[in-house]
Formats: structure tokens, sequence, C-alpha cells
């Protein structure tokens, strides 16, 4: 059997129920974004469904959220290692649908078991604590609740960690979900979804469900039953939710879109940092919301930065991610591609110079070379939008006053990146480069332990670390005078 054979069937999960695409005449394709051959048919959910996942929800978060937070624990961590047992069988999924090679599907279902265990042990961990009163033998006494049904919605570029970390963290805050994963990467979701139903969680806990995105995201939020949102993708889309949740006051974590700076001051080794860099730029295409773009790099070594950079990006392998030589797989949808040529020759048009790279590589699949250009001015496009894609930007700085101005320069601050030895340059730039993260030397930023998200239009809230049950806690106090 090959592997698109054993790509799996696509399913809702409503209040327990599996429906399959049979069932259910409205829906589309899941390609496969390297050959452009069709892996399956995804159902999508009709207003009945969201109806019957609202209600499932909303029942079953009376009998889960007063599960002991130890046993919600145990059950997703059973889940967990359910993840690790299914490891190759949906990473070869993720691959299939998603484009990324191999090695970084498992990484990703491995990081998603992780993201399961850190969660459900921070529920276990969602402490109160008694303030000392006012008034003799009074106890005022602050706890921690589910905040409620929770409606979730999670990007293609990463179908197992985005989802991991929205699923995961209701569950063991107490609260049930119901999520629209992204209709690009669909069996991901639901094999995660599968491996929490195997592990025994009750019907109606967590819901999966598909459809055209907007009309999904309204019905939910229409309803007064979900009490939180939380969504990854673009900020366009975020703000539009974030509009939606305020009008019934619907809590909101927003993981949205960035536009990283990477400052390279000239107290490094040029070819060791444009090394470190263009591995990150070029993981899973460039499709990632923390990917280095804007790299701002000091006059004296910026020639042989751009040189080393250049050619880390010709040495890369692109190709299908099941082949295991593969470094870069393809872009995951034809909008990325129609992106790329539209972001690269507006910015060539506006005086931008491209050293490599530039074009669609093949005719089969969504394949775009790995694409590095210098001197692009302020004013070209991929300068103000997110690139999300292959293309790496290079410009040169003189001083670090000028380099912090233009790492600032966008309403973006999601992740920001330097590369300097110098402890006087580090203590600079981690105070005057605004963003939710810094990397220095290094890009490892979104790790399970330490909280991610960003700040003005890259969102709002965190995922992960301690802060991570917080949105989907609602604190209340009890004051008691016996
Ligand atoms: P998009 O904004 O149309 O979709 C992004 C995600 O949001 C998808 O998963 C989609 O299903 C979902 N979505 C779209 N409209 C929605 C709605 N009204 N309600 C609920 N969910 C909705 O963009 P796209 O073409 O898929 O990707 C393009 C841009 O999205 C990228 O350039 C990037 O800026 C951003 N993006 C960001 C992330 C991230 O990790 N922050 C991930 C994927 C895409």
């Amino acid at each position: 059997m090959s592997a698109e054979q054993r790509y799996p069937v696509l399913q809702l999960w409503v209040d327990g129920q599996w429906i399959d695409a049979k069932e259910r005449p409205a829906g589309r394709d899941v390609v496969n974004p390297a050959t452009g051959v069709v892996l399956g048919r995804l159902p999508y959910a009709t207003p009945a469904d969201l109806a019957a996942a609202l209600q499932g929800a909303e029942r079953a978060l009376g009998t889960w959220r007063r599960v002991p937070a130890y046993e919600r624990a145990v059950l997703i961590r059973k889940a967990a290692w359910l993840l690790r047992e299914r490891v190759e069988y949906i990473a070869t999924a993720l691959s299939l649908e998603q484009g990324k090679p191999l090695s970084e599907a498992r990484a990703e279902i491995l990081t998603a078991a992780d993201i399961f265990e850190w969660n459900a042990d921070e529920g276990r961990r969602a402490y109160g604590r008694v303030v000392p009163a006012r008034t003799a033998g009074q106890q005022n006494t602050v706890v921690k609740e589910p905040i409620g049904v929770v409606a979730a919605f999670a990007p293609w570029n990463f179908p197992a960690a985005t989802a991991a970390r929205k699923i995961s963290a209701s569950l063991a805050a107490g609260c049930s979900c119901i999520i629209k994963p992204a209709e690009e990467t669909p069996a991901t979701a639901l094999e995660l979804a599968r491996a929490l139903a195997d592990a025994g969680l009750p019907d109606g806990v967590l819901n999966v469900v598909f459809g055209v995105p907007h009309e999904v995201s309204e019905g939910l939020l229409a309803s007064p039953v979900v009490r939180k949102v939380s969504f990854t993708g673009s900020t366009a889309v975020g703000l539009r939710l974030m509009e939606m949740a305020a009008r019934d006051a619907k809590r909101c974590t927003m993981e949205l879109g960035g536009h990283a700076p990477v400052i390279v001051c000239d107290d490094v080794d040029p070819q060791w940092a444009a090394e470190q860099a263009a591995a990150a730029k070029f993981r899973n295409s460039g499709q990632v919301c923390v990917a280095p773009t804007r790299f701002f790099v000091q006059d004296g070594i910026f020639e042989a930065f751009l040189a080393a950079f250049v050619k880390a990006a010709e040495a890369l392998r692109v190709g299908n991610g099941l082949d295991a030589a593969t470094q870069m797989g393809p872009l995951s949808n034809p909008r990325r591609l129609q992106a790329m040529a539209e972001l690269t020759g507006d910015a060539v048009d506006k005086g931008a110079r491209l050293h490599t790279g530039g074009g669609q590589v093949g005719d089969a699949g969504f394949f775009w070379a790995p694409t590095v250009l210098s001197h692009v001015p302020d004013h070209a496009r991929m300068m103000n939008e997110e690139p999300f894609g292959p293309l790496a930007i290079i410009n040169p700085f003189t001083d670090l006053d000028q380099a912090f101005a233009a790492a600032n320069r966008l309403p973006y601050g999601l992740a920001a990146y330097a590369h300097t030895h110098d402890a006087r340059r580090v203590q600079q730039i981690s105070e005057h480069v605004r963003s939710g993260a810094i990397g220095i030397n290094t890009y490892a930023i979104t790790q399970t332990e330490v909280p991610f998200g960003g700040v003005l239009h890259s969102g709002d809230g965190k995922e992960g670390g301690i802060e991570g049950l917080d949105g989907y806690l609602a604190t209340k106090v009890i004051m008691h005078l016996p």
C-alpha cells in the first residue's frame, strides 16, 4: 500500500459521533501539495452539526469541569502516549497533506505529545490562593475555574502543534472545546482527536468540525454558549474574530502574524550566522509565524553574510517531504505560490536585487525555490506584508539605532532575533526590540515550557509556559464570614 493510500479517512467528530464524507454532500478535496494528487474528501459540517457540537460541548462541560484535574491529566497523558505510538502513521499523513519533510512532521507530532503532557500537568497546578481578610474570622479564597466552551481555530502550517496547544489547554483547564482545524490539513487534528477518544474522552468534550472558515467561525461565535475564542492565523482574520468576540465579551487568545527582524552584528562570524539563519528561514518552506524574515546585517560583514546565506539557500534539497533526502518541501497551497510570485516581482520592480531563487520549481505541486533578495526598499510589499514563504530579505545597517528603527517599523511583534556575542549589545537589543520573544544566537524560541505569543498586531495572550492555561480559566473570589 502506498503512503497516499494510507492517508486517514476524513471525518467530522461531533458529540462523540464520527461523520464521514458519504453522510455529508458538501465538502472539499484535500490535495497533496507535493504532487497535486487528491488525498481524500473532507466533509463540511452542516448548521445542524454545528448546533449539535455546541449542544454537546455545553452538556459535556457540566461533567468534565467536575472531573478532578488529576484524572483529566491522566487521560490527556494517555492520549500523548498514543500519539507517540502512532507517530509514523500520523507524521506521514501530516507530511502528505502539508508538505513538510517527514523528519519535521515526526518532530511536530512528538512536540504535540509534549504539549499535551505539559498542559495536562499545568491543569493540576491551576492554583488559587487565600488572601488575608480585613475582618477577623473571614476567609477570602481565590479559585480558578474553567471559563466554559472554547471555539478554537488552528492553521495548516503546524497542524499538530497549534491544534495540540488549543485542545490540551482547554481540556486540562476543564473546558470543553469545538475546534475547526484548517481544511487543508484535516487528518492531523483528527488523529489528535482520535488519540483522545481512544484514551477515553467522554462524548462532547472535544468536537472537530470543518467547513467554509468564516461560516464556521461566525456560526460558533454567534452562540452565547462559547465563552472563549482561540485562534492562530493571519492578523486580518484574527482582528475580525476579536471584533465578533467583543460583542459578547468572549475571552480571546490570538496568535497572529509576524515579520521577524534579525539583527546581525559585526562581532560574529558571518559564515556561522548565515548558516544558522538560512536553516531557520527555510524551515517548513518559510511558512512559520516566527520565521526570520527581515535580516539587517552590519556593514562590515554584510557581503560575507549575504554570500554565505545564498550558498546555504542554493544547497538546500527541495522535494517531496516523504523523500528522506528532502530538506525543504513544497508550499502548502497555491495561494502561497501566487503570493511568492507577486511579492518577488514587486520587490524586484522596486529596485531589490535578486540573488537566487525567485521562481517555481518543477511543474507538479507547489514548490518555490529558496529565494534571497537584498537592498529591498521599505516600500516593497514584502517589507510590510508577512511573506510566509521561502523569501529572505537581507539589508545592510550601520549602527544599532538604525537597526532598532528598522526592526520596530512594522506593527508586528511576535518574534525577533539577533546575532552578537557582545553583552552590551545583548542588553540593548533585549531592551529596544519590540517583540513577544527574542532569540539571541538561537532560533529555537518556541518550547513547550516557555510562554509563546506576540504583542501589537501579532496577537494577545500566551500559549505554553505557566501562562498557557490562564486564557482558559476564570478567577473567582469567595469571601466567607462564618
Ligand atoms: P487565511 O487568513 O485565509 O487563513 C489562515 C487560517 O485561518 C486558516 O487555517 C483558515 O482556515 C483560517 N481562517 C480563515 N478565515 C477564517 C475565518 N473567517 N474564521 C476562522 N478561521 C479562518 O490565510 P491563508 O491564505 O490560509 O494563509 C495566509 C496568511 O495567513 C499567511 O500569510 C500568514 O500571514 C497567515 N497564517 C499565519 C499562521 C500562524 O501561524 N500565525 C498560520 C497560517 C497562516
